[in-house]
């Protein structure tokens, strides 16, 4: 199908594209890899009256160093560059873990990090990557600028906090840990597909080699990223052993509540996170004796 009638807006400067937001919010949507936006306009689930391509805005499709060590990425940095720079590999090795499971080589060259954040589709990786890594992220409008954290970002499916009149610009990343370690976990029915469920995970060692901190996001099992909290304060303080990283899957487990569709049952989808969790862990606790040797 084509999609039905918009008006296009390509704005050169950032103050014109939050004008146009400004002007027809409610009736406009940004156009970024357009990826997942643009099969919604043909299949006719979007009809914005408005579409405001943001590509030509300068300074949104870089990433660099953030304060206290941390990075920023901006909204337009291509799914396809977080899998390929060095800088962000190396200061957060889990974002170049997860992209490989993000669709395929041609939606990670066009699509880009702002986009699946905004898009907020429950199966997606980099959101429960985001909330995992404890990222902050910048959302712009004429009103002004706020700031919020990953987790309070997410609404419900495919809903955010952003306001129609607002647009995600950066996503703000926390120094990585010394000692730690990261892994991201997934099932899908093909390589490509939206994820069955998943988990992102990091884990921090302390001096001792005991747990300093665990951050355990699961996916594809709830509206918007769960973080299984019990799961991670189970760890903390104790050894990483096999026998702590089952019990955290089992924490996990219980802490999600899916439900059922015509890909997978509620019930094989908790167990999913618990296995996926107590999978991920290991990972980490294996990529942290990696990074070691
Ligand atoms: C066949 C196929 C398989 C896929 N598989 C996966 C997968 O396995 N995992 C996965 O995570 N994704 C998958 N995707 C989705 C893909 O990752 C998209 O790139 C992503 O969801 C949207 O990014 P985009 O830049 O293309 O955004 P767009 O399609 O341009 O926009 C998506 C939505 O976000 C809004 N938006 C975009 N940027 C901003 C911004 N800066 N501020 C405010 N709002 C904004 C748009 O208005 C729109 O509502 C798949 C897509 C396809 C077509």
């Amino acid at each position: 199908m084509k999609p039905p009638r918009f008006d296009y807006h390509d704005p050169d400067t950032m103050e014109e594209a939050l004008g146009l937001l400004a002007r027809h919010g409610d009736g406009a949507r940004v156009l970024a890899g357009g990826q997942s936006l643009v099969p919604m306009l043909n299949f006719r689930l979007a009809r914005p009256a408005h579409v405001i391509d943001v590509n030509r805005l300068a300074g949104l499709g870089v990433a660099g160093p953030g304060p206290d060590a941390g990075l920023r990425i901006g909204a337009l940095v291509r799914q396809r560059t977080l899998e390929r720079s060095d800088a962000i590999r190396a200061h957060s090795p889990l974002i170049a873990q997860a992209m490989p499971f993000v669709g395929h080589l041609q939606i990670r060259s066009r699509g880009t990090l702002g986009g699946s954040l905004a898009h907020a589709d429950p199966a997606a990786e980099l959101p429960a990557v985001m909330v995992a890594l404890g990222a902050r992220f910048t959302l712009r409008s004429a009103r002004g600028e706020r700031a919020l954290a990953a987790g309070d970002f997410f609404v419900a499916a495919l809903t955010t906090a952003l306001a129609a009149d607002e647009l995600l610009t950066e996503i703000g990343l926390p120094a990585w840990p010394e000692r730690t370690g990261s892994s991201l976990q997934e099932v899908a029915i093909r390589r490509g597909d939206f994820a069955l469920g998943g988990v992102a995970a990091t884990l921090t060692l302390d001096a001792q080699g005991r747990v300093a901190g665990a951050r355990i996001a699961c996916f594809g099992v709830g509206p918007c990223p769960v973080r299984a909290l019990n799961a991670e304060r189970s760890l903390t303080g104790g050894a990483p052993t096999a026998a702590a990283f089952a019990e955290a899957g089992r924490l996990a487990s219980a802490a999600v509540d899916p439900s059922d569709d015509i890909h997978a049952t509620a019930a094989y989808r908790k167990r999913l996170a618990g296995v996926l969790t107590t999978r991920a862990l290991s990972a980490s606790l294996a990529s942290i004796a990696s990074l070691a040797a």
